[in-house]
């Protein structure tokens, strides 16, 4: 029986769950664990009556390297997909090297003291990963995810070399409450409140938070302002694919979001540093995460659409050559499938197609890799039949 044990169930891993259930052929069993175990048996509940695929629960401390080790044993699954939080990364990969068992993840190692967004912590474990036969495939969400996989698509059958990759970022979704994120509060304030950054000719450029505007018509979703952001992605593509010479992101927010953003920062609520408060050592942002909206309750209030891809340009056979890959998705349409809004589907759906790739062997070698270092072509086609088709565009507006 092919099986993937499932590490966390919150708004990215629900999404991911139900998939899987509609994927009962790959996913004949699966295990959620999470440290709360009562989230894992709604969703059992919920699901179990629905699908072939076998569920089961289990409470886990990821954080805990030996009750991993004793649950992995115990479950014996073929991947474990670790949807828990950046911070989990490497306890869930020590885990997996000691029971050798695949892993996959959608977020880039962080330590919980500094919003640092590298590789280095993970791809420090490439060697011992090979040797123990068994593959990591990291960041498969959307950004980092299908982004890469696009990027590697656009590589193999488009481009000789691709000189320019813009990442653009829009959810063109409106959820109805003045502040809110659309995923973990955490993981999210301190990706927008921290330095900007890109890569241009091998070095990293360095902005301050929002310096770089741009606005862009979205297929989809019509005008946006967006604003250059620091992203995992672009220090592995900046390896990974041939003739780089400047990848940029961009995530699109509204003036709303960043006035609330900029008074939350003044205040001093987004900061990451520990306060004592009334004899309790707390952290702003963890305490802010508590007192904002669940993202995992925006699903049925949020309409609109996201549009997510990557402008390339580059040489084909001697020429210069321009090409856009996207998705768009519907909030509601989400919403009325799995439960969740877009920003979870759109990482939920990329979550279970890379644990599926793995479970089939279609991507198969041992080491720690990222996703543009697989064939992209499975997950190409994965993605138009699991519910994120993509749309190509070969003379897109080009952003300055
Ligand atoms: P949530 O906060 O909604 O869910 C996190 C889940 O992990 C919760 O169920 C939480 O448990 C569980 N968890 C946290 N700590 C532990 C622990 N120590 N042991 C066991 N379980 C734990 O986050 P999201 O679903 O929004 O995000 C999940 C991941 O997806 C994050 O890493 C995020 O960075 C990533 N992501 C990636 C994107 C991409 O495109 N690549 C986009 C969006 C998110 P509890 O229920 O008890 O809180």
């Amino acid at each position: 029986m092919k099986k993937c044990m499932i590490i966390g169930c919150g708004g990215v891993a629900s999404v991911a769950i139900h998939k899987c259930c509609q994927n009962s052929e790959v996913f004949e069993g699966i295990m959620i664990a999470s440290r709360t175990k009562s989230k894992c048996d709604a969703l059992k509940e919920k699901l179990q009556p629905t699908t072939k695929t076998v569920i089961e629960t289990a409470q886990v401390n990821a954080d805990n390297v030996d009750e991993l080790i004793t649950l992995i044993e115990s479950y014996k699954p073929d991947v474990v997909l670790n949807l828990a939080l950046p911070y989990q990364d490497l306890t869930i990969m020590d885990a997996c090297l000691a029971t050798k068992t695949h892993y996959v993840d959608t977020a880039n190692y962080e330590p919980l003291d500094t919003a640092k967004f590298e590789y280095k912590w993970q791809w420090a474990y490439r060697e011992r990963f090979e040797k123990a036969g068994i593959t990591a495939l990291l960041g498969s969400g959307f950004d980092p995810g299908v982004t890469g996989v696009f990027s590697a698509y656009a590589m193999k059958h488009e481009f000789d070399e691709i000189n320019y990759i813009d990442i653009l970022d829009c959810n063109g979704g409106d959820h109805g409450y003045p502040f809110a994120t659309n995923f973990n509060p955490e993981i999210n304030i301190r990706e927008v409140s921290a330095k900007g950054s890109y890569i241009e000719d091998g070095k990293w450029v360095e902005t301050e938070p929002m310096e770089i505007k741009r606005v862009y018509d979205f297929k989809g979703v019509g005008e946006k302002d967006m604003y250059l952001l620091h992203h995992e992605e672009l220090e592995s593509l900046a390896l990974n694919i041939k003739g780089i010479k400047r990848i940029r992101f961009f995530m699109t927010f509204g003036q709303s979001y960043l006035t609330h953003l900029k008074c939350l920062e003044n205040v001093g609520m987004t900061s990451i540093e520990p306060i004592m408060y009334e004899g309790k050592e707390i952290v702003p942002l963890q305490f802010l995460k508590a007192v904002l909206p669940d993202p995992a309750s925006l699903g049925p209030r949020t309409v609109g659409k996201t549009n997510i891809g990557c402008i390339f340009r580059g040489k084909k056979d001697g020429k210069d050559k321009t090409y856009y890959l996207y998705n768009i998705c519907d909030h509601q349409e989400c919403y009325k499938e799995v439960g969740s809004q877009a920003v979870s589907y759109t990482t939920g759906v990329p979550a279970m197609i890379g644990a599926m790739m793995i479970m089939t062997g279609q991507w198969n070698k041992a080491g720690v890799y990222n996703i543009e270092e697989f064939d992209p072509d499975p997950f190409m086609e994965a993605l138009n039949k699991w519910g994120l088709p993509w749309e190509e565009d070969f003379d897109p507006v080009l952003v300055d």
